[in-house]
């Protein structure tokens, strides 16, 4: 249980709720920053505002799987006040406490390198990736459903990038019928391809390999689908890319050459907050039980 632990959750969208529940549920004290237009009222959690908060007393803190902006502002979907993390109110926390996020970025990582807190980043974790993989797969398939006039069974899809959500795309849309390949630049990664029954071929050859494809969906972070690639797609193939902003592909290449592209980041907020949330929640409170059991153990 976290009973007397205390806290913060500050903005976010529908996914943490999901993390409110289970925290409430096991007994931790929260402060909800960012909700006042939240309808739902948790037994447990209190609504604040910022300026109300004694930070000196919060022993974790809860951002949204963004973290901040690179000015510093908290992004929530229950409210419109303007929230921003600012190096006066981590200084003022203990100095035992954690920051949670889901992704960091340059303003995050220099306050807390300033202040010497520690930020936990949750989906640099392996299992929060492969967990979030799932609804990212549905989400993907829900993408090519919508942009295809043509069935993924029988269809030829490229998958580049063989991380956790590459490993989970390119399986399920081999179940679904397609004949898909895989690219990666790693020997390793052609043995486990071939191993799952699918065709590998390295990323040097590309550009050969793209000239038969109906669907091509990247998850390499690095621009990847560059115009030369493209040029030698079909013209009715659809890419899907599912890496991280700007994404893998040149855009405005692809419009200008007449082929859909679509950038489709947030797949599992958009298409299954629950269990997206549900996965963030259930690693949290793994992580701030044992995080208290290290305290009590310490003291
Ligand atoms: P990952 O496990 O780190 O996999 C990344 C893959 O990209 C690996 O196969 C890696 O190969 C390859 N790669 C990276 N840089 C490369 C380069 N310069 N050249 C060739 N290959 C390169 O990451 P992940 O968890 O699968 O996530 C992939 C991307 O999807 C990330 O940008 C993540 O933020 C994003 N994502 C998007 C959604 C969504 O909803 N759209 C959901 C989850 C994740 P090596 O091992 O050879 O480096």
């Amino acid at each position: 249980m976290l009973t007397g632990l205390n806290i913060a959750l500050i903005g976010g969208d529908a996914r943490q709720l999901e993390v409110i529940r289970k925290l409430v549920e096991l007994d931790a004290k929260i402060f909800l920053v960012g909700f006042d237009q939240l309808d739902h009222a948790f037994t447990g959690a209190k609504k604040a505002k910022i300026e109300e908060l004694n930070f000196s007393e919060i022993d974790a803190m809860i951002l949204p799987v963004s973290g901040t902006s690179l000015d510093g502002q908290i992004e929530t979907v229950f409210s419109n006040e303007k929230i921003v993390l600012t190096e006066e109110i981590l200084a003022s926390t203990p100095e035992y406490c954690r920051i949670y996020s889901g992704i960091s970025n340059q303003y995050l990582d220099d306050l807390v390198s300033k202040t010497n807190r520690t930020l936990v980043q949750l989906f640099e974790r392996d299992d929060v990736a492969i967990y979030n993989s799932i609804p990212t797969v549905e989400g993907t398939i829900m993408m090519v459903i919508q942009h295809t006039d043509f069935t993924i069974h029988s269809s030829t899809v490229a998958v580049l990038g063989l991380g956790r959500v590459g490993m989970s795309v390119a399986r399920a849309f081999h179940h679904l019928g397609a004949k898909v390949k895989v690219g990666a630049r790693k020997t390793k990664d052609i043995a486990r391809i071939t191993e799952m029954g699918l065709t590998p071929f390295h990323l040097q050859n590309l550009e050969e390999e793209v000239k038969d494809l109906d669907v091509c969906i990247n998850t390499i972070p690095h621009p990847i689908l560059t115009a030369k690639v493209i040029s030698k797609m079909p013209p009715h193939t659809l890419i899907v890319d599912l890496a991280s902003k700007p994404g893998g592909t040149d855009f405005r290449y692809a419009e200008k050459r007449g082929i859909k592209a679509l950038l489709a980041p947030g797949l599992p907020g958009i298409v299954a907050p629950k269990t997206a949330g549900q996965i963030l929640a259930n690693v949290l409170s793994q992580l701030l039980l044992e995080e208290l059991a290290h305290r009590k153990e310490s003291c």
